[in-house]
Order: C-alpha cells, then structure tokens, then sequence
C-alpha cells in the first residue's frame, strides 16, 4: 500500500499551467505536462515541468499536494535562472587604445544644389558652383 488516505482523480487541465514548489518554499518551475512511464506492472505517473528552456520529469510520488501551486516533498535545487541565449559567444569589451583619429572633416555642402562635397574641393563636384571656403 502506499499509504495515500484518498483517491482523488486530477485533470490535466488541472494542473498544466500550476506553478511548481518544493519543499522549501522555491519555484522549480512550470507544469507542462503530466507524463506516464510504464513499468512492467504499473503505469508511473510524473510531471514533466519546465523552467525556462529546461524541462524535467517529477515522478507523482514527490508531489505532496496539488492546490493553488503544485507542492512537492521533496527539495528540488532551485533551477539556474534561464539563460536567454546559451550559444551567444562572450562579448568582449573593445580594447582601450586611444587612437587618435582625425577630426571628422565636415563636407562642405553645396550652397547651390546641396551636395556634400570633400572639404578639399573647391568645386562642387555635381553642378560646378564654387564652394565656400
Ligand atoms: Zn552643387
């Protein structure tokens, strides 16, 4: 016997969706599904909650109550924070050489049809009009 005093029959509308807490009081994570593993004589009945992108299987005999949250009794490490992106290569920092760079040359613009010329140019080089010094 397993010692369970009630049968109760849950849904699995019931609890997909239901936050999953363990002993101690943390969230491990998200019912997803329930799963089914068959022994050779019985089926097993477990959770499959997920937490960010990992998924883990919590046998039915770890879960003490099913309520506003699915509470287990058992301690469950707290998952690692779900990392967004595990492939994302490290961004590292551009190194610090001060290179003096020239002065960004402002294009002498056209006074006649605008456009941007080499601050060399005495001339537009577009239309001919003599640029300003
Ligand atoms: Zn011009």
């Amino acid at each position: 016997m397993n010692g369970e005093s009630e049968v109760r029959y849950v849904r699995q509308g019931e609890v997909v969706g239901k936050k999953v807490v363990e002993q101690r009081g943390y969230i491990v994570g998200e019912v997803k599904d329930l799963s089914f593993k068959l022994s050779e004589d019985r089926v097993e009945l477990a959770l499959t909650i997920k937490y960010g992108d990992t998924e883990r299987d919590i046998p039915w005999s770890q879960v003490k109550s099913i309520g506003d949250v699915v509470l287990l009794k058992v301690e469950y490490e707290p998952p690692v924070k779900a990392k967004p992106e595990v492939a994302k290569p490290e961004v590292t920092a551009p190194p610090l050489v001060a290179k003096p760079q020239p002065a960004p040359l402002t294009p002498k613009i056209c006074p006649n049809c605008g456009y941007p010329n080499d601050p060399k140019n005495r001339f537009c080089i577009k239309c001919g009009t003599k640029l300003p010094e």
